[in-house]
């Protein structure tokens, strides 16, 4: 368990990923994000209690919401889990940028992998095959008691994409898992191998059944 991962890199082919491998004594540099999704994953990782103690003697947490106060996603991570889908243009930004500084990255949760939740709004999609705007206005307008208006705070609030996109539409993904949320005992079994520098086996509806 102590050896850090050194081969599950980027899938081949994807050109992503920072591509160095940690020092042998190194531990890892693990990262979670949030992006369009209700926490509900990072819930259940923080569900994996006890063993996050045993966790912690192998990585080192260099960004996180629910783990650490770094504002700036940092260079040279090694596994970062990415909740929630792509829904606005920070979440896009995000998205790029940890991909050109992470060696594997893991879409992690139903929202990450199929869009799930936030991507009921792609049903409101125009002929344009855009939800933005048809979203906006029935939220701000057609439901409105008072004060209809769009939203108009430029710099603070981030603009809608026109569809909600899973992670995969967006950046290259090396692990996939799916749930929502995934199990405490479905996210273990997926970063204990990580661990050993080895893949997870993914097989079975315990650990690829989605909901
Ligand atoms: Fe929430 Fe489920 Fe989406 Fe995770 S997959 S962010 S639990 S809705």
């Amino acid at each position: 368990m102590a050896q850090p991962m050194n081969s599950p890199g980027p899938s081949p082919g994807t050109g992503a990923g920072t591509g160095t491998a940690p020092a042998a004594d190194a531990k890892l540099r693990f990262a979670t994000v949030w992006l369009a999704g209700c926490s509900g994953c990072h819930m259940s990782f923080l569900d994996l209690d006890e063993w996050l103690f045993e966790l912690a003697r192998h990585v080192e947490i260099v960004y996180s919401p629910v783990a650490s106060d770094v504002k700036t996603y940092p260079e040279g991570v090694d596994v970062c889990l990415v909740e929630g889908a792509v829904a606005n243009a920070d979440n896009l930004e995000l998205a790029l940028r940890l991909r050109q500084r992470t060696r594997l990255v893991v879409s992690f949760g139903d929202c990450a992998v199929t869009a799930n939740v936030p991507g009921l709004r792609n049903l409101w999609a125009g002929v344009d095959g855009g939800s933005r705007r048809s979203v906006l206005d029935r939220g701000y307008l057609e439901l409105a008691d008072t004060g209809a208006q769009h939203p108009h705070a430029p710099g603070i609030v981030p603009e809608l994409l026109e569809r909600v996109l899973p992670l995969h539409e967006v950046i290259p993904v090396d692990l996939y898992l799916p749930g929502c949320p995934p199990s405490a005992e479905r996210i273990r079994a997926a970063i204990e191998p990580l661990l050993r520098g080895e893949r997870p086996l993914q097989e079975g509806p315990e650990l690829l059944r989605f909901g």
